[in-house]
């Protein structure tokens, strides 16, 4: 089974697929997290991309397209995979519609997770504090300056991930407003229906 997760920056991907992760024994495949890992590591790739993470803006599509597409040549994504941050466009939705059905697979679901904007900033500044008072460098990209323009980002060019999806029949919307257990369990009966 092949399921996207998208919505809102801190609206709990992250969380919910790692959950999903363990629960159907699917790697979890974060654009995200292999960008952060790149610029880490130091690589060409990482210096590329450091400055527009930091800015909360959006890497090319070009870019992550090839960074999943080679992901899904491995042997581990078989069975499908958990998308969490990808697609994150129109393009890239294409372009992974297209790799799929050129490995004989599709996208079985899309799950939007549903959060208030206001929600979404409290939420990150209570990250920050928290982070901060465990010693630990909070994400660049969670000030809440930046945290503006990651939302305003995502209604500009992932939000029509909705209409596209809906029209292909694969749309379920769930609520990420309410506990972690509670979202967990509405995304596993919307994947069970799947
Ligand atoms: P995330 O961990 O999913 O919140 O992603 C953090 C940052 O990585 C985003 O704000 C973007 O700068 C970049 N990024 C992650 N996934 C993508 C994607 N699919 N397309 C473009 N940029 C991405």
């Amino acid at each position: 089974m092949n399921l996207v997760l998208f919505g809102p920056p801190g609206a709990g991907k992250g969380t919910q697929a790692k959950l999903l992760t363990k629960k159907r024994g699917l790697p979890q495949l974060s654009t995200g997290d292999m960008l952060r890992a790149a610029i880490a590591a130091g690589s060409e790739l990482g210096k590329r991309v450091e400055g527009i993470l930091a800015r909360g803006e959006l890497v090319s599509d070009e870019i992550v397209i090839g960074i999943i597409a080679e992901r899904l040549d491995r042997p581990d994504c078989a069975n499908g995979a958990i998308f969490d941050g990808f697609p994150r466009t129109i393009a890239q939705a294409e372009a992974l519609d297209r790799l799929l059905e050129g490995r004989g697979l599709k996208i079985n679901v899309a799950i939007e997770l549903k959060v208030n904007d206001e929600i979404l900033l409290q939420r990150a500044e209570s990250r920050v504090k928290e982070m901060k008072a465990e010693g630990k460098e909070p994400r660049a990209d969670d000030t809440p300056e930046t945290l503006r323009n990651r939302l305003s980002v995502y209604y500009k060019n992932t939000a029509p991930l909705i209409a596209y999806y809906r029209n292909q029949g694969k749309l379920k919307t769930v609520n990420g407003m309410v506990s972690i257990p509670e979202v967990s369990s509405s995304i596993a009966s919307v994947v069970n229906e799947a």
